[in-house]
């Protein structure tokens, strides 16, 4: 029990170092959220030491007392967080992360080669639904399944409903997935679940990016509508990495849904549950069912929304010229700017972002754009009035990056970020242009 700086003075140093950026940086990823130190203290407790596979009151391990009382306390929590009555909802607390979580979710739901419908990932869409090119399968989500791939229209950039209903009626889908990575805009889960219900299809949210602003009630409500809903834990629900798994215990179309997602997280899915982990979602969701969780919320979207405001003021381009949600999701393509290089200059200015593919690129590998969030600044307690600032940091970086490309005909640009650049070629295949 001696501290990890006087065992492993190397990676307190990272830790340390890591620290210092998050501390000083301004964190604009929209997937990313500064949790509690509380969750970070129940998450590095000494509860990752337990092996604990199957349910509570039902382990294939002894010793478990206490983390079946924390299993249930946190299946509790989850649903109190969601408004949801136990008596129709149940939760699998369990997943490591969103990517398990969905994929157990696919599982359960449907059988391999089965056909689903998700939002494709050049319009926002995530891998785990579908996500494969001309080229390659390279997801298991279309490597087990057939997946046709939904999109955006072209202008508004806005979910087609209509020719998803259509696209439904020709390919018959027995799963289709709402939810996004990188859509701005808020969901219309009715009109999915008349689509679902044409075909005796299942319907499942992937809120991800947004469970943080469903629990708060600021955001349409999936729940009404989904046989299965997923989300992450780490996002704007401000936990520890990790995922859950909502189902319904009423379904008509499957009384048999709890059976069918316990069953595909462990065994068919995952191992041992990372108790850990649970105990900083317990925490985390407490933090959720606290009155002043809305108040985050709320402020997260007027924050996303001043944001995007002062950007369009500078005259910048937005997919859907706003939002409904935390994030923004900007068009640099009009700037003849690409998003890797905007992130990579960022990067050097202490302002954290991520390039993101914008609808029309021609390639997901050479994204056109970039994503903001607001989440974690909102985390630091900032708002409208701070965000501006932020927004004119940005409008300086771009103005920056533009005038290095326009001085040394890119050349600068290109040397500022090729050391990085040439690293994420080569585990990604991304082309810095
Ligand atoms: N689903 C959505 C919509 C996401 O945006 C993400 C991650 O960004 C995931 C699932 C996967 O989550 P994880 O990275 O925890 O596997």
């Amino acid at each position: 029990y001696q501290p990890l700086a006087q065992i492993d003075p190397e990676v307190q140093n990272i830790i340390d170092k890591e620290t210092w950026r998050q501390f000083t940086g301004l964190e604009l990823i929209a997937s990313e959220n500064l949790t509690s130190l509380a969750t970070m203290q129940a998450n590095g407790s000494i509860l990752t030491n337990k092996y604990s596979e199957g349910l509570p009151n039902a382990r294939y391990y002894g010793g478990n007392e206490w983390i079946d009382e924390l299993e249930i306390l946190c299946r509790k929590r989850a649903l109190q967080a969601f408004n949801l009555d136990p008596a129709k909802w149940g939760v699998n607390v369990q997943p490591y992360s969103g990517s398990t979580a969905n994929f157990a979710a696919l599982t359960a739901l449907i059988q391999p080669q089965d056909r689903l419908m998700g939002l494709g990932l050049p319009d926002g869409g995530h891998l785990t639904h579908g996500y494969y090119t001309a080229k390659k399968k390279m997801t298991a989500s279309s490597i087990y399944f057939q997946s046709f791939p939904y999109g955006i229209h072209g202008e508004s950039n806005l979910i087609e409903y209509d020719s998803l209903a259509s696209q439904a009626r020709l390919f018959k889908p027995k799963l289709i997935i709402c939810g996004a990575s990188a859509y701005p805009r808020d969901w219309d889960y009715g009109k999915l679940r008349a689509t679902a219900d044409e075909h005796g299809a299942f319907l499942m949210a992937d809120i991800a990016h947004t469970s943080g602003l469903v629990a708060a009630g600021e955001l349409n409500d999936p729940f009404e509508f989904c046989d299965v809903v997923t989300t992450t834990t780490h996002k704007t629900l401000r936990g520890p990495r990790a995922g859950l798994i909502f189902f319904r215990k009423d379904s008509k179309q499957a009384p048999d849904l709890e059976k069918r997602v316990n069953d595909a997280v462990f065994p068919a899915c995952q191992g041992g549950p990372h108790n850990n982990t649970i105990a900083g979602i317990a925490t985390s969701l407490l933090q959720a069912c606290q009155p002043t969780w809305k108040a985050y919320a709320k402020q997260v979207i007027a924050n996303a929304r001043t944001l995007a405001e002062e950007l369009v003021a500078h005259g910048y381009k937005l997919q859907t010229n706003g939002t409904d949600n935390h994030l923004v999701l900007w068009d640099l393509r009009p700037l003849k700017l690409t998003g890797s290089k905007l992130e990579k200059l960022c990067d050097f200015l202490g302002i954290t972002i991520n390039k993101n593919a914008v609808s029309g690129d021609a390639s997901a590998q050479t994204p056109g754009g970039i994503r903001l969030g607001t989440s974690a600044l909102t985390s630091r307690d900032m708002v409208e009035s701070d965000i501006k600032v932020v927004a004119e940091f940005l409008h300086r970086a771009v103005q920056l990056a533009l005038l290095i490309q326009k001085e040394s005909g890119s050349k600068l640009l290109k040397d500022f970020v090729t050391a990085a650049s040439v690293e994420q070629e080569g585990k990604e295949g991304a082309k810095l242009v």
